[in-house]
């Protein structure tokens, strides 16, 4: 049996999380198999030092959105033009390309403490439309990358059928750029999605690889193709989508169809527990009160909504009706689960005016088990335990950043820079910012983005 020696860590404990010193832990098949508080190590333990966090879970990406990053604030470009920015990048992929990219992109997360990501995918095919030899080309790809950096996938293969709500409900078409994006129908895509599962589910690990699926959003699925999803997804995958991000959203939904997004969802059955809203930036009372009563979890990404100025979603009204918080990067302008913590409380502060909405712990579960239903590979919960996947992250306690903080307060003063050593499934992957089989994911980055333009 292997074993990890940590000179501090969060552990659970009957009064919830605390800080432990010299905490050993055994694991076996990529688990938590022992824990022990107050002891020296072992011969042939690995030792952490600082202070061990259970590693993050990033409930919302899109890998190769990292194209964008500090390229797309010239002028005065507002989130359509970003948008347009962000097509011309999608149709400069080929699996290759996307390969390379997203595994740079994902050993950012990793070294940065992620564990996992669930990646919201929908370039499925070639630029004209048709699909890739063998289909799932740009899919396996993605898989691939993230088995090369040892991050845990969730690969919600989404369906994205209309180019925006037309008059009266009609979907406007896929527009030339989001061709490679669609399928054959709601019908075609969920055939397609079956053939996925299988071919991933044969081809990889499924703590490691899972496909879930995800709705792009009620712009790009039109009504009659969410009742067709509500009636034959498979039940027990997770489902995502992008809701409310925008209020030119909320208005061609209330014109066609004269409810809100989270409303037509709700018409559907589609509010329900495995359900993981993404954004939900722009909500009713009502919206809220949906979404907590269905127990979905809401997928907020602070410094994406910041950098897109898309505004603060009322993530503490989410909570405090019943829906569970967890984070995401999405489009990568940051790559850092501690600054997304961060965000996240502070962009509670500056809407209400108060400090303290989210307390530490809170932030903490958000950026870990409060991603549980959104992922399909395991999650660790907020603080170390014994049957957990053994995914952490140690923390420097004396880094310019961190020095005289409380280690539980960390979310205040960390960033992903503090983080020294990585561990996924019980296997050191990163140390002090290098990934150890992959390298410095800067040389990775800067190589696969030549290939952009
Ligand atoms: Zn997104």
């Amino acid at each position: 049996m292997n074993g990890f020696w940590c000179e501090e860590a969060l552990i659970e404990a009957d009064g919830g999380p605390t800080v432990a010193t010299g905490v050993r832990l055994e694991t076996q098949d990529g688990r938590i198999a022992g824990l022990t508080v107050g002891v020296t190590a072992e011969p042939g333990d690995q030792v952490l030092k600082g202070v061990v966090f259970p590693a993050a879970a990033n409930a919302h990406s899109h890998a190769f959105h990292r194209i964008l990053r500090g390229r797309t604030h010239d002028g005065r470009g507002d989130f359509w033009v970003w948008r347009e920015q962000m097509y011309r990048s999608a149709g400069e992929l080929t699996p290759e390309k996307y390969e390379k990219l997203a595994t740079a992109v994902f050993a950012e997360m990793v070294v940065a403490g992620f564990s996992s990501v669930a990646e919201f995918h929908y370039v499925h095919h070639q630029p004209d439309g048709r699909p890739y030899a063998g289909k799932h080309g740009m899919e396996l790809a993605v898989a691939r990358a993230a088995m090369a950096a040892g991050i845990r996938l969730t690969l919600l293969d989404t369906l994205y059928l209309a180019g925006g709500i037309g008059a009266g409900g009609a979907a406007a078409p896929l527009s030339e750029e989001q061709v490679r994006f669609g399928d054959a129908g709601a019908h075609g895509w969920l055939e397609r999605l079956g053939a996925l599962r299988a071919e991933v589910s044969g081809a990889f690990p499924p703590e490691m690889v899972s496909v879930g699926a995800a709705l792009h959003s009620v712009r790009g699925v039109p009504e009659q193709d969410l009742k067709i999803v509500a009636d034959h997804l498979p039940a027990d995958i997770p489902l995502h989508i992008h809701l409310s991000e925008q209020p030119a959203e909320n208005d061609a939904c209330r014109k066609a169809y004269g409810v809100t997004p989270a409303g037509l969802l709700a018409r559907h059955g589609l509010l329900t527990r495995r359900l993981s809203a993404v954004h939900a930036t722009h909500l009713t009372p009502e919206d809220i009160r949906l979404l907590g009563e269905a127990g979905s979890t809401v997928v907020m990404c602070p410094t994406t909504e910041a950098d897109l100025a898309d505004g603060i979603g009322p993530a503490r009204a989410l909570s405090d009706a019943g829906v569970t918080i967890s984070l995401g990067t999405d489009q990568h302008a940051v790559i850092d689960p501690w600054i997304e913590m961060r965000a996240l409380e502070h962009g509670e502060r500056l809407g209400s005016g108060q400090r303290g909405r989210f307390t530490p712990g809170e932030l903490l579960a958000a950026a870990t088990d409060g991603a549980a239903a959104a992922m399909a590979t395991p999650v660790m919960p907020a603080a170390l335990r014994t049957g957990a996947v053994c995914d952490l992250m140690a923390v420097a306690p004396d880094s310019v950043r961190t020095a005289g903080s409380v280690a539980q307060q960390f979310a205040f003063s960390a960033t992903a820079s503090d983080v020294t050593d990585v561990v996924i499934a019980g296997e050191l992957v990163a140390s002090d910012g290098v990934h150890r089989r992959l390298g410095k994911p800067g040389s990775l980055l800067a190589e696969a983005l030549k290939e952009f333009s």
